[in-house]
């Protein structure tokens, strides 16, 4: 089942497979140990244009479709979730962002250097008192005449160890709530940034996480994104984005597990022969396709959408939510099948397993996907 990808499609695909294959999954274990992604492989990716895969050519990118770039993140992701984050913020968000609601200086100044993954970007909403209600949060930017003066801490920055280019959204009027909240594209070279340490997590190790600290930074007044008083609604147009790229996420990591559960059952053997052979293990090797299939049609379509212009949050809500709580239990059940072993590091699932995890998390927790999909139900 091909999900009605077109031969281009499956060829940036396969390309992706055959990366991950040779230059990825034998390695993933050791970045997941070292916590780091190396940066030969960064470049690599570079190269091949997957950091500005969705970007137009015209601003130096490849100018691909979601549903392309989606196949090729499920291939990176199946091989290290944690690489594969990275390229999914800086693409699915930052790249985004930019291209959506930039203008057209912002657009010539970073998405050519974004493209060509010499300036990635690193995507800063939440704060350590404003997760899921990002309206309270309390960064500031306040108007100085001829610049815009930032200040405040954001909490789980992914990418913000490599980061060219911080999206901060940052309070302009700060007794508004999400009335109040702008969106500002934040050289990484400016005074005043400071990184926290980074944060030790339980999986997608490979992907840098950490605090981000704006003490009194100078933003020019023309790196306003989109207009004044807009960042809640921007955001929360871009996490659909994001959203659809954390889906293939979860369904890159789940399609890995799944195929080392499918391998291990075949060779394990117990009462004399393959597990594989016992019911029990059928039924739940069943039951983690069905669910991988179903995540990626609920994935492709949000992807289509997107690439229709008809991007809907109902449908990459839907998708996030489906696709992450399938990714853990697909995992869950792919450890099952190894029995003891799959608790061992020796043992891919035992990543899997805590790769999967945080796809229930960030870019929204399920809660808040839920949260999503019944208010749109329920507006008529
Ligand atoms: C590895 C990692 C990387 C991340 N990367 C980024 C990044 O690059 N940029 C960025 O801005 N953020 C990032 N995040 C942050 C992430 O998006 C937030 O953690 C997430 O939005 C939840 O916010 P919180 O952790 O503050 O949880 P809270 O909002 O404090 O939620 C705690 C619990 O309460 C529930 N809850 C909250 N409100 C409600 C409600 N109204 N109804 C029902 N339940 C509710 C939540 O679902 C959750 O179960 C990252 C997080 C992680 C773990």
């Amino acid at each position: 089942m091909q999900f009605n990808l077109s031969d281009e499609d499956l060829e940036f695909k396969q390309m992706a497979r055959d990366l991950a294959d040779k230059r990825i999954y034998p390695h993933a274990e050791s970045f997941d140990e070292h916590e780091k992604t190396p940066a030969e492989l960064i470049k690599e990716c570079a190269e091949l244009g997957y950091f500005g895969f969705t970007v137009p050519e015209e601003y130096g990118g490849l100018g691909q479709k979601t549903v392309t770039f989606m196949g090729v993140l499920e291939e990176l992701c199946a091989a290290s979730a944690g690489f594969g984050i990275m390229l999914s913020v800086h693409n699915s968000l930052c790249c985004e962002i930019i291209k959506e609601f930039g203008s057209e200086d912002l657009k010539t100044k970073y998405l050519p250097a974004m493209a060509s993954g010499e300036k990635i970007g690193a995507y800063c909403v939440t704060e350590p008192n404003a997760g899921t209600d990002v309206a309270s949060l309390t960064t500031s930017a306040v108007d100085k005449g001829d610049h815009w003066l930032l200040n405040g801490t954001k909490a789980f920055v992914t990418n913000a160890v490599y980061a060219g280019v911080f999206i901060v959204f940052a309070k302009t009027r700060p007794e508004e709530d999400r009335r109040g909240i702008s969106c500002f594209v934040v050289d990484a070279t400016s005074k005043g940034i400071m990184l926290g340490k980074p944060e030790k997590k339980c999986g997608i190790k490979a992907s840098d996480t950490r605090e981000v600290t704006f003490v009194d930074v100078k933003v020019p007044k023309d790196h306003l994104l989109g207009e004044l008083q807009d960042g809640f609604r921007m955001a929360v147009s871009i996490l659909n984005s994001g959203r659809i790229g954390v889906s293939f996420q979860a369904i890159g990591i789940a399609q890995a597990a799944l195929n080392e559960a499918l391998k291990y059952s075949k060779i394990r053997k117990q009462f004399n022969q393959p597990i594989a052979n016992f019911q029990a293990i059928q039924f739940k090797l069943a039951d983690m396709a069905t669910r991988l299939d179903a995540a990626r049609l609920l994935g492709y379509r949000a992807a289509q959408m997107k690439d229709d212009g008809k991007t809907s949050p109902r449908e990459a809500s839907m998708a996030k939510l489906f696709a992450s709580q399938m990714a853990n239990y697909v995992c869950d059940q792919a450890v099952q099948i190894h029995g003891g072993y799959g608790y061992i590091k020796e043992y891919a699932v035992e990543r899997y397993f805590r790769d999967a995890r945080v796809t229930e998390l960030y870019e929204g927790t399920s809660e808040a996907q839920r949260m999503v999909i019944s208010r749109d139900l329920l507006k008529d």
